[in-house]
């Protein structure tokens, strides 16, 4: 396994901010790293880098115990920091001559490096004089100079306009090709576009590790129908493939099947042959997102 996070649990004195948290990767996959602000995803990346210790539990990348061989650990694991902290004053180049340095990369791989994350053009220039896509790239960069076969990167679309956010999510599938990847958001759509699966976390707590596959090929659907009086719940419960329901007002029903087929026109015969009539009929068909935000609300 690339990644073997192993029952981890951290407090920041009172605050709890991971609660026995386990999951694993294997060596190729882009994995999405997703919830709310204050979920703890900073803090599992911070933990899985070796920047910080956990109360609780362990984590091995690619076999390594990052507690116990901090800095053999971090040789297989590049990590691109929330907000991208980076020296303004420093040339491209210089910084990069640089970070090769901590890790005592031959110089010639910088150029590799730079080819990889598409920064020729701009390897002359000072790092603050950059777009903040090309900034990214700067971090990405630094983060993959020594090779590292995990790379965790801690929101790497945040801030950017929608073609730099296009051009990342596009290097991330890129660089996911022979690395494993973790990488944070809060956006469920970035998830769907860029990973094989996805982790959800709240509150500290997993929520969901599963492959992107498995959640888009789930058959549920919901449909909200307003009938034009108050009706039984023995009408509802004849529906097929009905498998809830839900009355929020007095005529209006969220109704949710497990059904491949289109219940809509099912529920408009269904109300035909039963002599109710439907004012309004909209599917709540589930996309990933919706998922998402109903989960973390
Ligand atoms: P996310 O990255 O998902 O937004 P974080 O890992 O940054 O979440 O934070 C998780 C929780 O831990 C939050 O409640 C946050 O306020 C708290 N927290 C994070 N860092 C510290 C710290 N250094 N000291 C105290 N609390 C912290």
């Amino acid at each position: 396994m690339s990644i073997e996070v192993q029952s981890v649990t951290k407090s920041y004195e009172t605050q709890l901010a991971l609660n026995e948290i386990s999951f694993s990767a294997s060596k190729g996959e882009i994995i999405g790293f997703l919830g709310p602000n204050g979920a703890g995803k900073s803090t599992m990346m911070k933990i899985l880098t070796g920047f910080i210790l956990p109360t609780k539990g362990t984590v091995f990348i690619s076999g390594i115990n990052v507690l116990k061989n901090p800095i053999e650990a971090k040789a297989h694991i590049g990590y691109l920091p929330e907000q991208n902290p980076l020296y303004e004053d420093m040339y491209v180049k210089e910084y990069l001559q640089f970070q090769a340095s901590i890790f005592k990369v031959p110089k010639e791989t910088i150029e590799t490096v730079v080819n990889t994350v598409g920064l020729k053009p701009e390897v002359h220039k000072k790092i603050g004089q950059l777009s903040k896509g090309y900034q990214q790239r700067v971090g990405i960069a630094a983060a993959i100079i020594h090779n590292p076969d995990v790379l965790v990167l801690d929101e790497p679309t945040t801030g950017l306009d929608p073609n730099q956010i296009q051009e990342i999510r596009t290097l991330i599938k890129e660089l996911g090709k022979d690395k494993t990847i973790l990488f944070s958001t809060h956006i469920m759509q970035e998830v769907e576009a860029v990973c094989d699966r996805v982790i959800i976390i709240k509150k500290g707590e997993l929520l969901v590790d599963k492959p992107i596959k498995e959640l888009k090929k789930s058959n549920e659907q919901t449909i909200e129908v307003t009938f034009d009086y108050k009706i039984e719940e023995q009408f509802i419960q004849m529906l097929p493939n009905m498998i809830s329901f839900k009355n929020n007002f007095d005529n209006t029903w969220y109704i949710t099947f497990d059904s491949s087929e289109d219940m809509r026109p099912v529920i408009f015969d269904f109300a035909k042959e039963n002599g109710l009539k439907i004012l309004e009929l909209n599917s709540k068909n589930q996309s990933l997102e919706v998922f998402f935000s109903e989960l973390t609300a």
